[in-house]
């Protein structure tokens, strides 16, 4: 029987970006990204070459490169040691972003999967939820998978495992990368502005519905739509 109380984009899993959409934490994205280029650097690598790839990219790209030695050296690891550590030291002091465990709550009690979609190690997350208690039902960090966002992979991970179609997904982020994602894996796009407000936030990947900030996802569910 058709439920006319729920919207027609009623969604069987929710999808969240973590960072700068349900919480607030002062990662240091830039001088993460200094770290790992010096690592490259002491490893043997140009680092102007390796610039133009986002943190997660740069490892990937250097262990390729390195992958090539004789004896490839421990460079993964060791990038990720820095990495993990920046990660945990800004979760400790990790913030709700308002409305994000209300939001979480209600959508569970109407019977949705809730799943957190995060490059963020795991580390770091159980960290900063032990601050933030988000209700959900699924974690992937980027230790659970093998391709993380943009990478439609690390998305449709979770919908294989809520065992939901990916048309019956939205994803919400506050990153182009989180929208990029969502597309490619044929998903529903909601984009928060609460790192960016300017217009031209999304430019480059265009989410389907754009909210001011995570506080605003139940009012646009509950609104009637057209
Ligand atoms: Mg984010």
């Amino acid at each position: 029987m058709h439920d006319t109380s729920r919207p027609p984009h009623s969604f069987q899993a929710f999808l969240f970006d973590l960072d700068g959409t349900l919480i607030r934490t002062p990662i240091d994205f830039a001088g993460m990204k200094r770290s790992v280029l010096d690592l490259a650097r002491r490893y043997g690598l140009d680092p102007d070459a390796l610039n133009r790839y986002d943190i997660l990219g740069i490892i990937e790209e250097a262990e390729r490169q390195l992958e090539a030695a004789p004896l490839p050296p421990p460079f993964r690891a060791e990038a990720e040691r820095e990495l993990t550590r920046c990660e945990q030291e800004a979760a400790s002091v990790a913030e709700e972003l308002p409305g994000a465990i209300e939001a979480l709550t209600v959508l569970r009690a109407r019977g949705c999967a809730v799943g957190i979609v995060t490059r963020n190690c795991r580390a770091g997350v159980e960290r900063a939820l032990s601050r933030v208690p988000l209700p959900h039902d699924l974690l992937l960090t980027r230790n659970d998978v093998r391709r993380t966002k943009p990478d439609p992979e690390h998305l449709l991970e979770a919908a294989r495992r809520f065992e939901a179609p990916p048309e019956r997904c939205a994803m919400v982020g506050d990153h182009p990368m989180d929208m990029q994602a969502a597309r490619a894996a044929g998903m529903f796009a909601i984009g928060v502005q609460t790192r960016d407000p300017s217009p031209d936030a999304f430019h480059s990947s265009p989410p389907d519905v754009l909210l001011p900030g995570i506080g605003d996802l139940l009012t646009w569910m509950s609104a009637p739509s057209s």
